[in-house]
């Protein structure tokens, strides 16, 4: 007897996969833990990885939170500062600067 029951897997599917590498070589194509990359069996398990503010192996303090917050911030305000004035940098691109020197 043939059920005409029709499943549902697209989701299941479309859900993002683990991309650790396996022994054979291969990525794993296990379902991703839901806000992570691997899967439950790759460091996507709850309570895997470093606690919150582990300082372990900090060397240099570049790739702290903050500091990496404090560059995106920076470079946001480059980039507004950089489309407020964008005229004046075309100005100063098309300017011939040889006649500066004379
Ligand atoms: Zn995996």
């Amino acid at each position: 007897m043939i059920s005409r029951h029709k499943r549902n897997t697209d989701p299941m599917h479309d859900s993002s996969r683990c991309g650790a590498k396996t022994r054979s070589g291969f990525p794993c194509r296990s379902p991703a833990v839901s806000g992570k990359a691997r899967c439950r069996m790759h460091g996507g398990a709850k309570g895997a990885g470093a606690p919150t503010g582990n300082s372990n192996a900090l060397k240099h303090g570049a790739y702290t939170a903050e500091k990496i917050a404090d560059r995106t911030e920076f470079k946001r305000r480059l980039d507004a500062l950089l489309e407020k004035n964008k005229s004046l940098v075309e100005d100063l691109k098309n300017t011939d600067a040889s006649n500066f020197w004379k």
